[in-house]
């Protein structure tokens, strides 16, 4: 089944809105093994929705609609869609239900308008809307064309697909083939030179496949088979992710998604009971905000310091202000009197501390992006010197994930 999504929604075009359901339906669509070929966007516009129809129509089997099945005026997907394919729409009874009891419950009055969200084709499958009242549709026409209305906010649009449309869709789906990924993580190592690497095995591979993606100061790696053996599909992925630890192994930090550097860190600092402080100055609290954004982290960090200047350096951590005005405050005796500091003085088991130039003026002589990273543990402190690249914005939330990292290397040791 060849299948593309159409959102809808003058929102999504003027950028206010970012087509995240396009990104899940295409994701749970390949799940359950239909090939999505095109995605589009249109505005709230019934000519250029009927023509994106009409081009549909052609060259898919599975035509797939999110947004536009509000009660307001610029909502028309179903008018369009059921005037396309010659349907009358006529009201839902559990969708009118549902809305009555709504406004009944809260004591308001009902519009007229919102009887709109209740219009379903006369042929066609009321899909029940279980988080808001726009009922959504599933209808196959004549010619065997399948339309999969669904509504715009994600949170309704979500349930309506996994508990209405998936079943409906998976009595349509031929072959019993679905895919499976796999997400790699890796930090310290560019994109170019991971493909460099796995040059050869990326050039080999057409199922499992490995496809790159460079994201801000890390690169992630997807590995993705096509099986109808669930079990064999994943002795692929272990095998073809196996060739790749080989060679890249050193740069692999986690898998998945979601799985962020700051997440796996705090994973292992409460897996290891260790507790954690920072002093920063370049990233002016931004290692911590990072670390407090992430679900866990009230275990292993009692909090933390801010020291921009040298006089805080100085009266903040009781650091010495002849070691600062001797060696300068983007140095490693800095940042390893901060690290050693903050962690004698909050008592914890880690202590991370940052400095340096993020610009766009020089600093104490040293050129924009030089960043120094101590880690101070009970028995030791290290610290490393960094050059990054670009913008103010660019370095100092590249200095934050390498202090991650540092942290994380230290923890596996
Ligand atoms: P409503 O009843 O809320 O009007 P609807 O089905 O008419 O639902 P829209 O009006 O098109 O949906 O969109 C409502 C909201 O849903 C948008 O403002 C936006 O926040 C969200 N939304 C719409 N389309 C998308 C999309 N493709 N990806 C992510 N969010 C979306």
């Amino acid at each position: 089944m060849k299948a593309e999504i159409i959102a809808v929604g003058t929102e999504l075009l003027l950028g206010q809105v970012v087509n995240t359901n396009a990104t899940f339906l295409s994701e749970e669509l390949a799940g359950l093994g239909i090939d999505v070929y095109y995605q589009s966007v249109v505005g709230d516009n019934p000519t250029r929705l009927e023509e994106l129809l009409e081009y549909a129509d052609k060259r898919s089997d599975l035509i797939v609609l999110c947004g536009g099945l509000g009660p307001t005026k610029d909502d028309l997907t179903k008018q369009v869609t059921a005037a396309h394919v010659g349907q009358e729409l006529v009201q839902d009874e559990v969708g009118y239900q549902q809305l009555m009891n709504y406004f009944e419950t809260r004591q308001r009055p009902m519009t007229e308008n919102n009887l709109l969200q209740t219009l379903v084709f006369k042929d066609g499958r009321a899909l029940q809307n279980t988080a808001g009242l726009a009922v959504g549709i599933f209808y196959t026409s004549a010619q065997g064309k399948h339309y999969l209305l669904l509504p715009g906010p994600p949170s309704e649009l979500k349930p309506m697909f996994y508990h209405q449309a998936m079943p409906i869709l998976k009595k349509y789906v031929q072959t019993n083939e679905q895919l499976i990924s796999r997400v790699m993580r890796f930090y310290g190592i560019g994109e170019s030179q991971l493909v460099t690497d796995l040059e050869d095995i990326i050039a080999q591979q057409t199922n499992p496949t490995v496809a790159p993606y460079a994201k801000p100061n890390e690169v992630t790696l997807r590995l993705t088979v096509k099986t109808n053996d669930e079990a064999q599909g994943i002795r692929q992925l272990d095998l073809l992710e196996s060739r790749i630890q080989e060679r890249v192994g050193a740069y692999f930090y986690g898998y998945g998604e979601e799985n962020t550097l700051p997440q796996v860190v705090v994973e292992l600092l409460r897996e290891k009971q260790k507790t954690l402080t920072a002093a920063e100055s370049l990233t002016g609290g931004g290692f911590q905000a990072t670390l407090c954004d992430t679900a866990g982290v009230t275990d292993v960090f009692l909090g933390g310091f801010v020291t921009y200047s040298a006089t805080t350096k100085a009266n903040f951590l009781q650091i010495d202000p002849e070691l600062l005005e001797k060696y300068g405050t983007v140095s490693a005796e800095c940042v390893e009197a901060m690290a050693t500091q903050a962690r004698a003085m909050v008592d914890t088991d880690l202590a991370i501390a940052l400095s340096g130039v993020a610009g766009p003026k020089e600093l104490e002589g040293q050129p924009v992006g030089t960043t120094w990273i101590a880690l101070a543990t009970k028995d030791n402190v290290i610290s490393h010197c960094y050059h990054f690249p670009r913008d103010r914005n660019y370095i100092r939330k590249s200095a934050v994930m390498a202090a991650f990292d540092l942290i994380r290397k230290e923890l596996l040791k």
